[in-house]
């Protein structure tokens, strides 16, 4: 992949920082969490469409730096007090097939836990969002067969609500409908409720007071955004930021550097 200037510089900035020993003394007190969408090496890669290889150096680079744990470790231990400082968990969001095909055997071969957020009505469908209509070839969806080996491989599954609608621009009655919607689809098709919750689109702009509060009262415990940021040990489990790894980040180097320059 071709890296800009900016993504070049940074790159080299972060492997200065790590040299240095800043990465290693600024990392214990953050708690990251990091979200991927898509993982395969026949699309382009994009925003959301990250190559094999980078993937596995991303993975990596989070095992030498981090203490990587599961998402529902670093939300219970938000809820407990307990110092989540150096932890990472690694997310992904939406319900791509190539998670299923692509992301879940490299994790399994490492052994590194993940959350998998799933848009319940996406699943097992054709159906093409808005974002990837410009696609000649459809990545696909995963179906719940896959969800379920996924459970099964003592992965975590999330919800992402039913058809990834954008809540904060919804009135409260449609807002429950459709978290109601996602989780009777969990409990029917993986036997229980789910317990965590990442924001659709996942910008500042996404998110409303009144989505958090709903997402709370219908029984979650965490709500996720992915407008980039890291979060303090303690955080609040309802306001947790994540890093969206795609093609903004062309190396890991890079992405510590803008770990390293967010105040948590
Ligand atoms: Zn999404």
């Amino acid at each position: 992949m071709n890296m800009t200037v900016k993504q070049k510089l940074k790159d080299r900035l972060g492997r200065a920082a790590e040299m240095a020993g800043l990465l290693r003394r600024d990392l214990r007190s953050k708690m990251v969490v990091v979200t991927f969408h898509r993982v395969n090496d026949w699309m382009e890669q994009d925003g959301i469409t990250c190559g094999s290889a980078k993937f596995e150096a991303f993975c990596n680079f989070f095992r030498t730096h981090f203490q990587i744990v599961r998402l529902s470790e670093q939300v219970a231990g938000c809820r407990a007090g307990r110092f989540m400082g150096g932890t990472l968990s690694i997310t992904f969001d939406d319900g791509y097939r190539d998670n299923f095909e692509v992301a879940a055997p490299i994790l399994r071969r490492l052994g590194l836990p993940a959350a998998f957020f799933v848009t319940t009505g996406f699943l097992g469908t054709d159906y093409i969002p808005p974002w990837d209509r410009h696609l000649a070839r459809q990545p696909g969806w995963m179906s719940w067969d896959q969800v379920r080996a996924l459970r099964d491989q003592d992965f975590e599954i999330g919800a992402h609500t039913d058809l990834h609608v954008n809540l904060a621009a919804m009135e409260p009655s449609a807002i429950r409908t459709e978290l109601t919607r996602c989780r009777t689809k969990f409990k029917q098709e993986l036997g229980e409720l789910p317990a965590l919750f990442a924001y659709p689109f996942g910008g500042q702009e996404n998110i409303s007071t009144c989505s958090i509060e709903l997402v709370r009262e219908v029984g979650f415990q965490c709500c996720l955004g992915a407008f980039g940021g890291v979060n303090r040990s303690g955080a609040d489990p309802f306001h947790l930021n994540r890093i969206s790894i795609g093609g903004w980040y062309a190396t890991p180097h890079q992405f510590a550097l803008e770990v390293l320059l967010r105040r948590a």
